[in-house]
């Protein structure tokens, strides 16, 4: 899919600078906030504020907590549950969601609000809103958001500018992925340069965990299982964790994102994979590809989406059900050799 157009660049500013006075602005990012979308989703939201919006709130669907290394983001006031927004904002912008699917109980909204703006990265991208500014060529959501409020005329300031780069070192992998281009870095550089501690904040963001997380990683890396023929011979490395597991250890599911990094670890796999349950009989799945399997075939086949190598979505039964429906659309789901552009991004 081509990037954003000058068009479509327009039609976004537009939506922004032709609201009616005092009006109510609603910005949405994915259930299951990550760093990109509340990132975004804030950092953008803090940029309205400068432009004088004063009714403004930002939600996500599904159950309003976030978790607790994101608690600290500037513009965490701008946060109201979900059964709280207004029920017809005059505009609704979507952050980092690939899909209507992913706004959950919000979807409605997109029916009620005046207008909506679409601002994401992911390839797969399903278009749902009025306005899109879609670049799937972008590492994160938030080089979109960036360019927006440039175009907008909003300056960066230092709360901000955290925002984006938690968006920005939580989707390279902290400036390790093949998506982070010379771009990325200019990006960086912006952000940095109003003053930012990148040391406190990624100590913060992706290093700090409570004891019991520990132990829990110990668990559930301990019963990893490899398995060196499928994925046509290239390799599936899989563990899962269970509600029980987080009991036990009396942690909260957000402390599971960081596990898909240490399995994916494994050379002898080019595909890996973290089960986690959500409910009894849910599973949360992400997948990543070293660069011969594009996951995302496999996970928009099952129901969700991502991008060609680093995509996930919800399962049902038990784990070893949900892994074998994995296993038989892995074969499928090989790059061929001759096909354009087959680099690992390992991009989120
Ligand atoms: P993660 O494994 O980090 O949760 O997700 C990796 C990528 O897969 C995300 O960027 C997101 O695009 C996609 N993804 C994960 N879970 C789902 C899901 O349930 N539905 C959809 N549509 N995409 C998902
Ligand atoms: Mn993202």
């Amino acid at each position: 899919m081509a990037g954003p157009s000058e068009a479509d660049w327009a039609a976004a500013v537009a939506a922004v600078r032709d609201l009616p006075e005092d009006p109510e602005v609603l910005l949405i990012c994915h259930v299951n906030p990550d760093g990109d979308a509340l990132g975004s989703m804030l950092g953008f939201g803090l940029g309205l504020r400068r432009l004088g919006i004063r009714r403004l709130q930002a939600t996500f669907p599904g159950p309003p907590e976030v978790p607790e290394p994101l608690r600290g983001l500037p513009g965490a006031e701008l946060l109201v549950p979900a059964d709280r927004v207004y029920p017809a904002p005059d505009l609704m912008i979507c952050f980092d969601a690939a899909s209507e699917s992913r706004l959950g109980e919000l979807l409605g909204r997109l029916d009620t609000a005046g207008t909506s703006v679409v601002l994401d990265h992911h390839a797969s991208n399903t278009r749902f809103g009025a306005v899109h500014v879609v670049d799937p060529a972008a590492a994160a959501t938030s080089v979109v958001a960036e360019e927006l409020l440039d175009r907008l005329g909003v300056p960066l300031d230092a709360a901000i500018a955290e925002c984006f780069y938690v968006a920005l070192a939580t989707d390279t992998g902290s400036f390790r992925f093949a998506a982070t281009t010379p771009a990325v870095h200019l990006m960086a550089a912006r952000l940095l340069a109003t003053g930012i501690d990148p040391g406190v904040i990624s100590r913060r963001i992706f290093d700090t965990r409570p004891f019991g997380a520990v132990r829990l990683y110990g668990d559930v890396l301990g019963r990893a299982r490899l398995e060196p023929a499928s994925a046509a011979g290239l390799g599936l490395v899989w563990t899962y964790a269970t509600l029980d597991d987080l009991t036990r250890h009396d942690q909260r599911p957000y402390v599971l994102e960081p596990l898909i990094d240490s399995v994916r670890c494994a050379a002898e796999a080019d595909v890996s994979c973290v089960v986690k349950q959500i409910a009894p009989g849910e599973w949360a799945v992400s997948m990543r590809s070293k660069g011969r399997v594009d996951v995302s075939r496999v996970a928009v086949a099952l129901g969700g989406g991502g991008h060609r190598f680093a995509a996930g979505f919800t399962g049902r039964g038990t784990a070893d059900e949900v892994v074998d429906r994995i296993r038989e659309q892995l074969d499928g789901a090989v790059i061929s050799d001759d096909s354009e552009g087959c680099r690992p991004s390992g991009r989120a």
